[in-house]
């Protein structure tokens, strides 16, 4: 159904058919999803798929999340496929493999000059929901800008090494409410651009950053004033916290206080913690309590939008989905933190709701990071606008039915910066990760672990396991070809 146009829809396409000329994109008319749903994506940054309590896998407190997994469909063995900050945001805005969409590292000053920040050309799903009439917010990080000259002054950007970006409007895909920083990770005092300020017109908030970003998001639900979405048109809000990213001890202390019960042992129960007396068993122990009880704070906050959206009567016809862009090691496998191919930073939370259309169970599904985008628009009702682009698969049917099209496999990646034909690729399937490592100065590296046998990754199978090796091996050049991925020619 196409819309009658008013003076200020029209200057809006106006604007739009300035950005189909610049993308090389068609203008459309603008349309009216009157039957379309809502759409409310939240994600924490860094926090582990382990980590809820209902999993039974870490002794962590998420009331509103276990309350939640009742009545989504959950998907444990979903992960992200680079797990680090851009990769993973620009394959869920692109549906693309780093490769194709040019995010091959983190965004920062040292990535700058190898053009690796998101696209302008690229069509996000936040486009093609705008070209549908969706109003559309983003609260929160963004991290998909490369850092320019003068830096922007603020903590995280040094003259040496910059992070933090502002998204100017071109930038934005569609994006139309904004209150969003590149990357700045002082919980504590966070910063943010609002929709109209310029370069230069961040401000900083004393209050936690989830819970100050609930808030907003509480207001962008209510539509409070009618300032933050255009009334009888369906919205789709991203809610993308910083915690519970380090540093770890930027946290309300009452979240810390939920925990004041439990002994170090207590929370240290996974088995591939390294011994207390080494650097970073040191390190976990030390953070573990104030990761833990960060996400603690985000499972509130996240409960405080959902409520929200029940308040409001919105709950039915909205999509709400809870996940995060990559793990935490905290030093398991000598691993500080992520961007590795072990479990604890690859598994993500994936939980997803759809009222009457998706039934909530637990399901053993192998979700990858771009298969994000085609799903959400098919069970958006969008699926012929899903554009040819796109590299990862739409699995709405299976998420509908538990039937039909499924994968058996992930692909684990890294590059370092400026160098996409070097660095580590992998296959995770239902019982295994394959990792082969391929630098410019070592030998070839090839680590296989089998995750049923060997929960916690610890003993490195390869040389006993050479046919599986060559099996997975030609399973992960086959879906890097699908990819053009350069590191087959290395
Ligand atoms: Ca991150």
């Amino acid at each position: 159904m196409y819309i009658n146009y008013s003076r200020r829809d029209f200057l809006k396409t106006t604007a739009l058919g300035v950005w189909a000329a610049s993308t090389g994109g068609c203008l459309q008319p603008r349309k009216i999803a009157g039957k379309h749903p809502n759409l409310v994506f939240v994600f924490p940054d860094q926090m582990r798929g382990q980590a809820m309590g209902f999993l039974n896998e870490e002794p962590v407190i998420t009331p509103n999340l276990d309350r939640f997994a009742q009545q989504a469909l959950v998907l444990p063995q979903a992960v992200s496929n680079y797990p680090v900050c851009s990769p993973f945001r620009a394959m869920l805005m692109t549906g693309r493999y780093p490769h194709s969409n040019k995010v091959t590292s983190n965004c920062n000053s040292n990535s700058a000059p190898f053009n690796c920040e998101l696209q302008e050309t690229d069509r996000c799903w936040s486009d093609v929901l705008k070209d549908q009439g969706y109003s559309l917010g983003y609260i929160g990080k963004w991290h998909l800008d490369s850092p320019h000259r003068p830096f922007i002054k603020c903590r995280n950007n040094s003259d040496k090494l910059a992070w933090n970006e502002w998204c100017p409007p071109r930038r934005r895909h569609g994006f139309d409410f904004w209150y969003a920083y590149g990357t700045y990770d002082f919980h504590d005092r966070p910063m943010y651009w609002k929709t109209d300020a310029q370069r230069n017109g961040f401000h900083y908030v004393d209050q936690w950053g989830p819970i100050h970003e609930a808030d907003q998001a509480i207001k962008y639900i209510k539509n409070e004033g009618g300032q933050f979405r255009q009334s009888g048109h369906p919205f789709a809000l991203v809610v993308s916290m910083n915690p519970p990213h380090m540093p770890y001890k930027l946290v309300p202390q009452r979240y810390v206080d939920m925990y004041k019960d439990k002994t170090l042992d207590e929370l240290c129960q996974r088995a591939n913690i390294p011994a207390a007396d080494t650097q970073l068993g040191k390190y976990y122990r030390n953070n573990i309590r104030y990761y833990f009880a960060m996400i603690t704070g985000v499972d509130e906050q996240f409960g405080r939008i959902i409520d929200t959206l029940k308040e409001q009567g919105l709950d039915d016809n909205t999509i709400v989905i809870f996940t995060s862009d990559h793990g935490n090691c905290l030093g398991i496998h000598n691993e500080i933190s992520k961007n590795n191919h072990y479990e604890e930073s690859m598994r993500v939370p994936f939980m997803i709701r759809f009222p009457g259309k998706i039934p909530a169970r637990r399901d053993d599904f192998l979700l990858s990071s771009p298969d994000i985008y085609p799903t959400l628009l098919d069970l958006m009702g969008l699926k012929r606008e899903i554009p040819t682009l796109v590299e990862g698969n739409s699995y709405a049917q299976w998420f509908q039915t538990s039937r039909g099209d499924h994968p058996d496999s992930q692909l684990y990646m890294w590059c370092p910066v400026g160098k996409p034909e070097w660095g580590r690729r992998g296959l995770r399937t239902h019982r295994y990760t394959l990792m082969i490592s391929k630098m410019p100065d070592k030998p070839e590296e090839i680590l296989l672990h089998d995750n049923v046998d060997d929960h916690w990754q610890l003993k490195n199978i390869a040389e006993q396991q050479p046919q599986l090796v060559n099996q997975m091996t030609a399973e992960l050049k086959a879906l890097l070809r699908k990819n053009r991925d350069p590191w087959l020619e290395s």
